[in-house]
């Protein structure tokens, strides 16, 4: 049985230590620290990852006294989910509170063979990309590694999916147990991507700690073809993260030369299309096996759009063994770009094919709930341009 307690992050006292967000190395330096010995690391993080709880008292396998001790100076709390909505396609969109007013969006998608968990990094973006909604929001700060984990324990939570307690489940939990790992059949969320709020690679160390936790055994154990970061091209952070947590990449390049890019994501002048494109093949050097690399192409009506840029695009990636993804734009209000006509971004795809590229068409989801990509906004407190 899950706990019902309503612990959220926003009503968190800062004297207590959230354990939520800590993966095996970071608990086990914890327990190391009480003078606990390491697979007391292992047993709380199934306990918190695998059955959902969030309190102390349930962890029924650790000592009454650490039980107590742990209830003392620790925490596990996730945000509140403050609204939840269901688009007609069955994707459902949660709003969780932060503190000082913040929020965030996680988004889930379910498809034939797979659900999706679309989760965000940061409060807002900086990165200013002309066509995403986000940006618009403004930057207030990064997520926290428990506030990036929390949006996959409170979807998991809120679809049930967590390992259950009950007697009749003790099959599933003596597997999960012995093998650390979710009983796959169950499981409704076999995808992550971080294509929500933020760009990940800016919030590079809590984001890798949370990706720990997902790929972890003892906790949610998805493999790396199935954890994706989609990024506009943090050219540094891309040459520490394949060293660090080598995870599937979407690299957000909508545009086939620097040009076109320096227009529509700023963050280009910083890092150009080569140097992006260097990164990317250094990340993968030979390896696409246990990790996939997508290119994503916003669909701009007039500005990314035409026969030629199709072209220019599929000799630019001739080296790069990637998929990509062509996204009809979104609109939100006041956007001043609108979406590439069907036909056109069809002809877009048919050059990119016959050029010998795997090339598919996103399909729209949860567009009646602003699911969409580019659409996730939540509520944010504007730092970043605050006049002093
Ligand atoms: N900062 C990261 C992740 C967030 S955006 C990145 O840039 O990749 C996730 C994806 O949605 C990116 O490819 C982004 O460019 C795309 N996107 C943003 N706004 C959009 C919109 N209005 N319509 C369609 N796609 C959009």
């Amino acid at each position: 049985m899950n706990s019902n307690s309503n612990n959220t992050i926003s009503e968190s006292s800062p004297a207590k230590i959230n354990l939520l967000g800590y993966d095996l190395a970071h608990m086990k330096a914890f327990f190391s620290e009480m003078g606990e010995k390491p697979f007391r690391a292992v047993q709380v993080l199934k306990w918190i990852h695998q059955f959902g709880v969030d309190d102390f008292a349930q962890m029924s396998n650790v000592s009454q006294a650490l039980r107590k001790k742990l209830a003392d100076i620790a925490e596990i709390k996730a945000p509140e989910i403050i609204m939840e909505q269901k688009a007609g396609d069955g994707t459902i969109k949660w709003l969780m509170r932060l503190d000082g007013g913040n929020s965030i969006e996680t988004v889930f998608i379910p498809e034939d063979n797979r659900g999706t968990l679309c989760v965000s990094s940061q409060v807002g973006c900086a990165l200013d990309c002309g066509f995403c909604s986000t940006a618009k929001q403004g930057f207030n700060r990064n997520l926290s590694s428990a506030e990036i984990i929390a949006q996959l324990w409170v979807a998991n939570r809120t679809l049930n999916q967590f390992a259950s307690r009950d007697e009749d489940d003790l099959a599933v939990e003596k597997k999960s147990a012995l093998s650390g790992v979710q009983d796959s059949k169950r499981r409704v969320i076999t995808n992550v991507v971080l294509m929500g709020m933020g760009e990940p690679l800016l919030n590079f160390d809590n984001v890798v700690e949370a990706i720990h936790l997902m790929l972890e055994d003892h906790a949610y154990g998805l493999s790396k073809r199935r954890v994706t970061i989609s990024t506009a091209g943090v050219v540094p952070a891309l040459k520490r993260l394949r060293e660090e947590c080598d995870v599937s990449l979407a690299i957000s390049l909508h545009a086939p030369n620097d040009k076109i890019r320096d227009q529509i994501v700023p963050l280009n002048k910083k890092y150009p299309i080569k140097e992006l494109l260097d990164a990317c093949q250094y990340y993968f050097k030979g390896d696409t096996k246990k990790k996939q690399f997508t290119i994503e192409y916003v669909m701009l009506a007039g500005i990314n759009d035409s026969e030629t840029n199709a072209r220019e695009l599929a000799a630019l990636l001739k080296k790069l063994p990637c998929k990509i993804n062509l996204i009809p734009f979104n609109p939100f209000p006041d956007s001043e770009f609108a979406c590439s006509k069907i036909q056109t971004i069809n002809r877009f795809k048919d050059i990119l094919y016959k050029a010998g590229y795997v090339a598919v068409v996103r399909k729209t989801r949860g567009e009646d709930i602003d699911a969409a990509c580019g659409q996730l906004a939540g509520k944010v407190i504007d730092k970043s341009r605050r006049v002093i």
